[in-house]
């Protein structure tokens, strides 16, 4: 060691990561060529996009390439690239910690993931740490692209690394692996070659395997689709989202007018942000005439679309236009509608052709549809018809569209209706849908939080009114049903009129109105929101994260209640309120709790039990 070497410790995360990689993934191996050689490639295009606005570069005359040596007698495997390069205290960073949170519910999951398919470690950027699946010691010499001096990182993935000068080295990074003794076949010719053939046909730069070219640089977008075979197609996909399965759906199309575009975009099989792994990066890279502009980018399609992988490609682009000009670009603007109508359009296609794998892609994906409609007005329309619901008429476990509702209205049907629960089972069985059921009229169970929102923003679908099932005012058309009106076991008008007052008295400090039900069939009452804005299920999901941002529970509006008079038990507090004014309001403020669960609120549950053994113990004789 001369003394400008130093030790540091890896970040713990980091060696826990080593952990995984160097004991789970080693079944695997092959993976760590691809991550190298995707990380060179990386390198390369940033070293690219740098030297398309510098002044000076160092090493000018390099020509911007991958090269691997193997050495089968000395055990080595060596990848070279004259791409961007690292300082000292890159190499530091860069090589010693994880640029994510490294949290160790990440890890976990990691780990899990991991176990399940090893394609997962390139998605997550874990790739460099790969080296250490197959080799005992990894010795990493850079010289940064700026010129400065060069140095060695060196590890055998154990607790710590080292930092050395290293003078006379050109700019760019050279790995040189010393394989473990069971990896010896990374040094072999064939065993290298067959695994780039796999993994990194489609990097688009020249990888030489001792002195020889052993990729094809293509850009298969531009190609003409009859000319590239589903494997092809497969092969890039495999490329572009760093491995996996084969894609969901697979879109390729191009156009002249009015932009020259050339869009083959794929819908993966996994969503991994239901992973837990964190919001998931952009994975569309937008190309001008073949050359890349911005890898992952931010701009070129909505970020709700961030789980597509693939490429854009335009001639109208200039050349060196910055990632920044990207942002407010009106040609980009432009490219981002017409490649997002041209989705949007596709995926209705789909649904229309195989609608079996069109609930699979929702069920994974539709929430990003959901988040499109929530955050854009754009698209709305498109999005709209995307959306899928569970329904009264539907199958469980068969959402069905807004266009089908349309097809079964009433004839003097004008709104759409729906009504959020936590499930299919929990919605039946609440007094929302009583009326709807009787009068045969469709309702759409919406059984995500987020799709009120939804339907919310959207307001309505050709023509028709998006209503929720739990507004006060609202007015359920007529059917052939309803001549068929039963006087009989109704409470009288007198009493009705004497026990809404009295129901109203009693629970003046938590509802706005007791008003006596024209929906309710079988239930004793239910609450509904006068605000015609705002669903219960909103209401809760706003003060959830009022509560969360530490606001306060804040002032959610009274609602109001609507009782039965054709039900035994509101009938029965009629006279018990005679006989037992206590109890019998003891039992009007159970009603209302309970009509609040059933409505999704939140209630005050130590209160409510008490309260619901004392009614308890009364039963029982007490
Ligand atoms: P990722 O590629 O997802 O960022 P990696 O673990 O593969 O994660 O690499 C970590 C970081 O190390 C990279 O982001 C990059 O900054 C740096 N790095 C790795 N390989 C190279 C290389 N060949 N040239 C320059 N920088 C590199
Ligand atoms: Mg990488």
């Amino acid at each position: 060691m001369t003394s400008q070497t130093t030790t540091y410790e890896f970040q713990a995360e980091t060696r826990k990561l080593l952990d995984i990689v160097i004991n789970s993934l080693y079944t695997e191996r092959d993976v760590f060529v691809r991550e190298l050689i995707s990380n060179a490639a990386d390198a390369l295009e940033k070293f690219r996009h740098e030297s398309l606005t510098a002044a000076e570069v160092f090493d000018a005359h390099m020509p911007l390439e991958i090269n691997i040596t193997l050495d089968a007698k000395e055990h080595l495997f060596t990848i070279s690239d004259t791409g961007i390069g690292m300082g000292r205290a890159e190499l530091e960073h860069n090589l010693g910690t994880i640029a994510h949170s490294g949290s160790n519910t990440f890890l976990s999951q990691l780990a899990e993931a991991a176990k399940k398919d090893v394609n997962l470690i390139g998605q997550f950027g874990v790739g460099f740490y790969s080296a250490f699946m197959a080799g005992k010691k990894v010795r990493v010499q850079s010289r940064s692209w700026d010129g400065g001096e060069g140095h060695e990182w060196a590890s055998d993935g154990a607790g710590s690394f080292t930092i050395s000068e290293c003078p006379g080295l050109h700019r760019g990074t050279k790995i040189i692996i010393e394989l473990k003794d069971d990896a010896h076949d990374y040094a072999e010719k064939w065993k290298i070659e067959s695994v780039i053939k796999e993994y990194s046909a489609f990097v688009p730069f020249p990888i030489k395997l001792d002195g020889e070219t052993v990729n094809t640089v293509q850009a298969i977008w531009t190609k003409n689709k009859s000319e590239i075979t589903d494997q092809e197609y497969n092969d890039f996909f495999k490329f572009i989202a760093s491995g996996g399965d084969e894609p969901l759906y697979r879109l390729h199309f191009s156009a002249d007018a009015p932009l020259a575009i050339n869009a083959l975009l794929f819908v993966p099989k996994e969503n991994l942000e239901i992973f837990g792994f964190g919001r998931m990066e952009p994975g569309v890279n937008l190309y001008c005439q073949r050359v890349l502009i911005d890898q992952h980018s931010k701009n070129i399609l909505p970020e709700w679309l961030r789980f597509l992988k693939g490429v854009i490609d335009s001639d109208d682009l200039p050349l060196n236009i910055s990632r920044q000009a990207l942002q407010d670009n009106a040609l980009v603007n432009k490219i981002r509608k017409v490649v997002t109508k041209r989705f949007l359009k596709f995926l209705d296609e789909e649904a229309s052709h195989n609608e079996e794998n069109y609930l699979k892609f929702f069920s994974t994906f539709g929430y990003f549809l959901k988040e499109g409609a929530t955050s854009e007005y754009e698209f709305q329309k498109e999005l709209a018809k995307l959306m899928r619901f569970e329904s009264s008429k539907g199958e469980a476990g068969k959402p069905i569209s807004l266009t089908d509702y349309l097809g079964r209205m009433q004839p003097d049907q004008d709104s759409i209706y729906y009504i959020n629960g936590p499930s299919r089972a929990a919605i039946e069985a609440g007094p929302y849908v009583e009326m709807f059921k009787k009068k045969g009229i469709e309702i759409l169970y919406t059984l995500e939080a987020i799709d009120d929102f939804v339907l919310n923003h959207l307001r309505e679908f050709e023509g028709k009114k998006l209503v929720s099932a739990d507004r006060a005012d609202l007015d359920i058309p007529k059917s052939e049903a309803d001549g068929s009106e039963e006087q009989a076991d109704k409470l009288n008008e007198v009493d009705t009129e004497a026990l809404v007052a009295w129901f109203k008295e009693t629970l003046q400090e938590q509802v706005a109105e007791v008003k006596v039900s024209k929906r309710l069939v079988d239930a004793p009452a239910m609450i509904v929101n006068t605000d015609g804005y705002m669903t219960s299920t909103m209401e809760r999901v706003l003060a959830a994260s009022r509560q969360e941002k530490g606001l306060g529970l804040g002032g959610s509006g009274k609602k109001n209640l609507e009782i039965n008079p054709k039900n035994t038990l509101i009938k029965q507090l009629s006279s018990l309120r005679q006989k037992d004014a206590e109890l019998a309001a003891e039992i009007a403020r159970q009603i209302h709790d309970n009509a609040m669960i059933q409505a999704g609120l939140v209630i005050d549950p130590l209160a409510m039990v008490e309260r619901n053994y004392k009614i308890l113990a009364r039963a029982a004789g007490a």
